[in-house]
């Protein structure tokens, strides 16, 4: 239960300021997350770290020489934006180029890779290690499609130490690759955890039992126990993780027993003696241990256990001097305070639009806010749909984004088409956090520069609006037909307008069209098992069910299709075509 927050749409963002404001002396705001307040020396690599809020101390609890020199907040367990991402990352870096470093998750991993290609294109050098040690969510032939979990702290720290001690971005991507290779972590949850104005958790682990596996998002677990003692629960995480030793370990080894946000520190410390005795038992030498919080989930009751096999190298940056909020070690000398450059704004050049394509632009607005009303009305269907298999929060990010993309629709209403779904797009993918925030915005905003600013537009022009959604849809993602995902909805979509269109059918008619092919395509999907995205992780359990983003995109698409009828209902009575 979170009870002290005012509008619990700002919670997150007023978390980062006041966390701010506590720890001014290392930390300082910029758009989009924090960076470290204090000089770094010249050309020392930015280890770049984010991800959603409601898990400090990651990720913002980590920043501070020694540490990550920045870190993209996002909203509660949303993915920061690759806006976001990108300033957070111009203000941190110094000449050395920067390493972006998070826990895989789908959404994450499409706003860092986008920012990624903006700060490259822009001549700051910038590489990504994934963080991906919790065993529970992919077989060890799978390492790398395995969620990042407590070991980010790891990661984080080893790269930061690196970058401290000067070493160049080659060496400090290499670093934090060894790094996330040699840890394994493994979490129990023994209830769910609730978001900020939310009646009750996301989640319930029944009374009496323990879920294993657990993700720190609420994703399902791999298996439920009965409640174990503490030393009983010992053996299990201490067991499975033995159970898969990296390639390479030798008998050194840092145990980090982490409290989800409300397990109290006396019941992690019984855990972490039953723990540092197992290891012992083993033959391991126990090397500079933690036991506290450094990945929660908000409140969430739940535990887990990371081991990090080290050897000297390893060994001397985990052990490096460090001052972040959350996390210190050794002597750090003060610094001085540090200038930033902040990412330059998007200038885009305001055409002056006729009267015919500003009444085009504000026929678009009208489709967005369509779209608005349908999330609106469906939002909790969404997010239930998602909690199957995934996180939950599919009807949330959708609601944010849509909602953000008609405020920036109607903003930019009475322009052009052009800059009316631009806007929208990038106010999406701005707000919307999460896969789905990523994929739309750029879905949209690719509409926008395929339609451009003109005064009238055929029933060809909607063949080349939805093929170029689907298509930046299937870039960004990647996804293939069958993948479970939004794409088994989109292409049937834009199939179907593009043989209506062809057929000699209105935009209206393939529209309609569309809608009915997008609305089939998603019930077929519930046979489908998830190849991408958060539910992948849990695939049988969302077999029966169909994919939320697909059955998101047919309810949206319906929509749009009505209000487009509508719409052009009423300009045919007025004698003009939409
Ligand atoms: P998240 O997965 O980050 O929690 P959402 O819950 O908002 O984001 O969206 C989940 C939906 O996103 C899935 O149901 C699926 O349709 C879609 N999705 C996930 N990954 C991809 C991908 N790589 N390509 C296309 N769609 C995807
Ligand atoms: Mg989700």
């Amino acid at each position: 239960m979170t009870r002290l927050f005012d509008d619990p749409t700002q919670f997150a963002d007023a978390a980062i300021d006041g966390l701010v404001a506590a720890h001014r002396r290392v930390l300082a705001r910029v758009d989009g997350g924090v960076v470290r307040a204090t000089e770094m020396s010249d050309d020392q690599v930015a280890v770049v770290i984010g991800g959603g809020s409601g898990h400090y101390p990651a990720f913002a609890g980590l920043v501070g020489p020694g540490g990550a020199a920045g870190s993209a907040c996002g909203n509660l367990f949303a993915s920061p934006s690759a806006g976001q991402v990108h300033r957070v990352a111009t203000a941190a870096a110094n000449g050395g180029g920067v390493l972006l470093s998070f826990g895989n998750y789908a959404g994450d991993v499409l706003h860092f890779g986008q920012a990624q290609e903006r700060l490259n294109a822009e001549g700051i050098e910038t590489r990504t290690v994934l963080v991906t040690d919790d065993i529970a969510s992919a077989p060890a032939e799978r390492i790398d499609e395995r969620r990042g979990i407590a070991g980010g702290l790891v990661v984080y720290k080893v790269a930061g130490a690196a970058s401290e001690e000067g070493a160049d971005l080659d060496e400090v991507e290499r670093l934090a690759r060894r790094a996330n290779a040699r840890t394994r972590s493994l979490g129990a949850a023994f209830d769910g955890c609730t978001l900020p104005g939310a009646d009750d958790a996301l989640f319930h682990v029944p009374e009496g039992r323990m879920s294993l596996g657990l993700g720190i998002h609420g994703e399902p677990g791999i298996s439920e126990h009965d409640l174990p003692t503490s030393s009983e629960l010992a053996d299990l995480l201490v067991g499975r993780l033995l159970g898969e030793i990296p390639e390479g370990a030798g008998a050194r080894v840092v145990p980090i027993l982490n409290g989800l946000g409300t397990v109290k520190y006396e019941e992690l410390f019984v855990l972490f003696g039953h723990v540092d005795r197992l290891l012992a038992d083993a033959g391991y030498e126990v090397v500079e241990p933690e036991c506290g919080e450094f990945v929660t989930s908000l409140d969430m009751a739940g535990v887990s256990l990371t081991l990090f096999w080290v050897d000297d190298e390893l060994e001397r940056l985990w052990t490096a001097p460090a001052e972040t909020p959350a996390f210190r070690r050794g002597f750090v000398a003060e610094g001085r305070r540090r200038a930033f450059e902040t990412a330059a704004g998007d200038e885009t050049a305001q055409e002056d639009p006729t009267a015919a394509s500003a009444a085009a632009g504000e026929a678009a607005a009208e489709l967005i806010e369509a779209t608005r009303a349908v999330v609106e009305d469906h939002e909790d269907e969404l997010g239930e749909l998602d909690a199957i298999a995934g996180d939950g929060d599919h009807g949330i990010g959708m609601r944010r984004g849509a909602e953000a993309a008609a405020a920036a629709a109607r903003a930019a209403a009475g322009v052009t088409v052009a800059e009316v779904f631009v806007a929208a797009g990038d106010a999406w993918s701005e707000k919307a956090g999460g896969t789905s925030g990523a994929l739309w915005g750029s879905g949209l905003a690719a509409v926008g520069r395929a339609l451009g600013n003109r005064d009238a537009y055929a029933a060809d022009d909607a063949v080349v609006a939805a093929e170029a959604f689907r298509d930046a849809v299937v870039r960004l993602g990647g996804a293939e037909l069958g993948d479970k995902t939004m794409v088994d909805a989109l292409v049937p979509w834009a199939g179907a307008v593009a043989e209506s269109v062809a057929a000699g059918g209105s935009v209206a008619d393939a529209l309609a069209a569309g809608a009915d092919a997008a609305a089939a395509a998603a019930v077929e999907t519930a046979d489908l098992l998830p190849k991408k995205g958060r539910a992948r992780p849990l695939a049988e359990k969302s077999r029966g069910h169909p994919d939320p983003g697909a059955h998101s995109f047919a309810l949206i698409a319906r929509g749009v299709a009505a209000r487009f009828g509508e719409l052009a209902d009423r300009s045919n009575h007025e004698g003009e075509k939409p």
